[in-house]
């Protein structure tokens, strides 16, 4: 958009004086905040309705994207890029004696996310935008988003991420689009007008209210929408008769757990979870969202049986499965199609996004919890569990007889909710190359034989517009100013800074913005939590949700090890290393937890320590989220993607970081693959075992992880400094650790990749010596991240499931 400094600074002070009731010398930085973004909101607003009139007017197949979870983190900066104001908002602010740095400050992380899926979600809001896609998200309205973690006395304590409490200044409530969602109660049945009609009835009614945020597209002038529901009780406020019989704390426990639906994010990453309000919370959000977008289809007067050609609904995971069913029950109950149309308008509007491997993550609820808090949705389930099976069975009892049963949607007294997404969508894709080759030959190989064409792989992107452009600005204007801008719209253009690979004032450039980088994120920390580090030293980074499979503890028993050796040798000619770590654990993942008391002991002992702190230094960066994550990527030197292979689906943190420099330590698992694929294998350091090995050994059990703690000694004394009153805790403390490498036979092989994890150790630092070697690495990571840019991933998604119109522009349209 146009906009002047003059005319901004006339604005912002109008609307800080409407918003705080104060003049600018009184105001506080909330007041700065709040008066800005309901600033930038109101210039987007045209717009967001002028998008919003041209997709209707056009009659446009809109993409509708379901999610649990959108962490988006803070978006004031972002929009500012978007709309193309932000060096004039920046000037005007300094004009008037503020700064933006400051006031962005006072923005609250929106983090209703664990993890990679919720941050791939907000990735794809705004690629959509930016490529052009008619494209929104529709997920729930937290009012507390994950928890806020500290680490006191070396432990993880939970506190609740009150994020709404200031309130949310992009977010608008559409009242009027609110709908009902019915819940529990029984299905009557009658035969009318020569069909079965099915009615609910003595249902407990939530009022689902849609609040909506605009996602801009990169300077196109297209706005897109998230919109996410909060749940109401269905009487304005409470029941009034009840309240002057004096009945409060009935009336109040009512109204309280109609709300707990939109109250808290699971904050399980990589695990299910199975209680009753997680499943009210999955039918809640895609009830009402599949209503609200059934209602804006109707008014478009266009025929319902041709719903399928204007709307692609996209599962991100199985959450939202029960997409599925809860479309057939409106286009069969209330808009009284039969099975057959009902069945084909679904499997084309439905597709599907398949993000892990873990058995314990795939989702499955018991029938009866089902049956009882949904009981017509249940009934269509069965059914089409029963058709499927009828399928199966006809074409595998000869052949292989217990195929069908394997394949069936409802096992073993469970709903399995990977085969209805399965089963229910026209695409099911994986998220990275290798995961959805191992989704088709071996986790669901039968029915990638059965569906032939239905599964693909759509390997996951980053926006590099927050994760470079924003969060990066060193690093951005070094690119544009050998390339030009053009990679801010078309990443892959980025591949143009080859031609400096051999460029020694470029590549100088290159590592004095690292080193500035380091410092600011010295700064950073040492203003947060009081911590030092040294910017000449390495930065080595593990910043990810804390789970085994993430082997954090093959990180720090090498660290433990790198001690053990310089305490022997302390003139052992180390390059000076700074661990960083950046992880939450889910509250009840036990093993998790003492994990990060782990790294929080070692860092103490080793920290403390005069012998080696020269050289070694730990640091647990408290409370890892998308504002964290921002101030920590660009000062990364090492990226360490270390999962047991074939377990970690794709990783997007890997890509964030090496689009920001870093050279990554990787195991071939998820998309470190394409990373090699992309850098070459002389600008990644891989080690470990191979995906093929890892079942291999699980299949035949041939793994001996005790063998390797009797053989190889370093590795012995760094496990048993665990128990031996070394990190100054009991013997106890890290037992579930311990028991998982020892006598659980080490499920996840840390034992098994130690020793190359080791060497390729050593192989980095090595290589660190070499600045000329280091910074020509860093410049090939930089230059070949461009197909890991969520745009790319998006048009994928276009080009083959959705096929909805990309737009370069609106304007014109109206
Ligand atoms: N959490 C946040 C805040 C992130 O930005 C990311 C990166 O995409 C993740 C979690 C996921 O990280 P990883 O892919 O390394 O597990």
């Amino acid at each position: 958009m146009e906009l002047n400094v003059n005319q901004f600074k006339k604005d912002y002070l109008r609307r800080l004086k409407a918003k705080s009731g104060r003049p600018l010398e009184e105001s506080t930085v909330w007041d700065q905040y709040h008066a800005l973004g309901s600033l930038i909101k109101e210039y987007m607003t045209d717009d967001w309705v002028g998008t919003s009139i041209a997709y209707n007017k056009l009659d446009t197949r809109q993409v509708f994207y379901f999610s649990m979870e959108f962490l988006t983190g803070k978006l004031l900066c972002d929009y500012m890029h978007a709309m193309g104001v932000f060096e004039v908002v920046e000037q005007g602010l300094t004009d008037l004696g503020l700064s933006l740095e400051t006031i962005s400050e006072a923005e609250r992380d929106q983090g209703l996310g664990n993890g990679g899926l919720g941050r791939l979600a907000a990735c794809f809001m705004d690629s959509m935008a930016s490529v052009g896609i008619p494209g929104h998200g529709i997920g729930i309205r937290f009012n507390f988003g994950l928890f806020e973690q500290k680490i006191i006395n070396g432990y993880q304590v939970e506190f609740p991420d009150r994020w709404l409490e200031n309130r949310n200044v992009w977010e608008v409530k559409m009242p009027d689009k609110a709908v009902e969602v019915h819940f529990g109660g029984s299905v009557r049945q009658d035969y009318i007008g020569g069909r079965n009609v099915f009615f609910l009835e003595n249902t407990e009614v939530v009022m689902a209210v849609p609040y909506d945020t605009p996602i801009p597209g990169y300077q196109n002038g297209i706005v897109n929408t998230l919109r996410l529901y909060s749940a109401e009780a269905k009487t304005p406020d409470f029941d009034l008769a009840g309240f002057s019989r004096g009945d409060y704390n009935r009336v109040f426990s009512e109204k309280y757990a109609v709300e707990a639906i939109s109250q808290v994010l699971y904050p399980d990453d990589a695990y299910e979870n199975g209680r009753l309000l997680r499943l009210k919370q999955e039918y809640f959000f895609v009830s009402a969202g599949l209503q609200g977008i059934m209602r804006s289809f109707k008014r478009s007067g266009l025929p319902i049986r041709d719903f399928h050609k204007y709307n692609a609904i996209h599962i991100n995971d199985t959450h939202p499965a029960l997409a599925i069913p809860e479309l057939m029950r409106l286009l069969m109950d209330i808009e009284e199609l039969n099975w057959e149309e009902a069945w084909k308008i679904t499997t084309q509007t439905i597709s599907y996004t398949n993000h892990t491997l873990l058995h314990e993550a795939m989702e499955k609820w018991p029938v009866d919890v089902m049956k009882s808090l949904l009981p017509r949705i249940f009934m269509i389930i069965e059914e089409i569990d029963r058709r499927f099976n009828q399928i199966t069975e006809r074409l595998y009892h000869q052949v292989d007889p217990r195929r069908s049963q394997q394949m069936a949607i409802i096992g073993d007294g469970q709903v399995r909710m990977a085969h209805l997404c399965i089963v229910g969508s026209h695409s099911v894709n994986g998220v990275a190359k290798l995961h959805s080759e191992l989704l088709a030959t071996k986790e669901l190989k039968p029915f990638n034989e059965f569906y032939a064409g239905k599964f693909n792989n759509k390997t996951n992107g980053i926006t590099h517009r927050r994760w470079l452009l924003h969060s990066n600005p060193r690093l951005s204007a070094h690119i544009t100013e050998a390339i030009g801008d053009e990679w801010i719209k078309e990443p892959e253009s980025l591949g143009r800074l080859m031609k400096y690979h051999s460029d020694p004032a470029y590549l100088e450039k290159l590592m004095a913005i690292k080193r500035a980088n380091k410092v600011d994120f010295s700064n950073y920390l040492h203003k947060t939590s009081g911590v030092s580090i040294d910017p000449d030293s390495i930065y080595d980074i593990q910043i990810k949700r804390l789970h085994e499979y993430k082997r954090q503890t093959l990180n720090i028993l090498h660290i433990m090890s790198m001690y053990l050796r310089l305490k022997e040798d302390p003139d052992l000619d180390l390059i000076p290393r700074t661990f960083l770590f950046g992880a939450k654990a889910a509250p009840g993942y036990q093993t998790a937890k003492q994990t990060i008391k782990l790294i929080n002991a070692v860092g103490d002992l080793i920290n403390a320590d005069k012998d080696v702190n020269e050289k070694l230094k730990v640091v647990f960066v408290e409370n890892y989220g998308v504002t964290v994550a921002e101030h920590i990527i660009p000062s990364a030197d090492i990226s360490e993607q270390i999962s047991t292979a074939s377990k970690e689906a794709s990783g997007t943190g890997n890509m964030k970081l090496m689009m920001n420099g870093a050279v990554t330590v990787a195991t071939l698992d998820g998309a470190n693959i394409e990373i090699l694929e992309a850098v070459g294998k002389d600008n990644i350091f891989l080690f470990g075992l191979t995906a093929e090995e890892v079942y291999r050994y699980t299949e035949n059990h041939s793994y001996k992880a005790f063998e390797i703690y009797q053989n190889n000694p370093l590795l012995r004394r760094a496990i048993d400094m665990m128990t031996d009153g070394t990190l100054n805790v009991s013997p106890e403390e890290f037992y579930l650790i311990r028991s998982a490498l020892l006598d659980h036979n080490d499920a996840f092989f840390v034992l098994k990749d130690f020793e190359s994890y080791a060497n390729i150790q050593k192989k980095a630092c090595e290589a660190y010596r070499d600045k000329k070697r280091w910074s020509a690495m860093s410049l090939v990571n930089i230059a070949k991240s461009g197909i890991f840019s969520s745009d790319r991933t998006i048009r994928d998604y276009n080009r083959d499931i959705w096929k909805a119109p990309v737009f370069e522009t609106l304007k014109g349209s109206l």
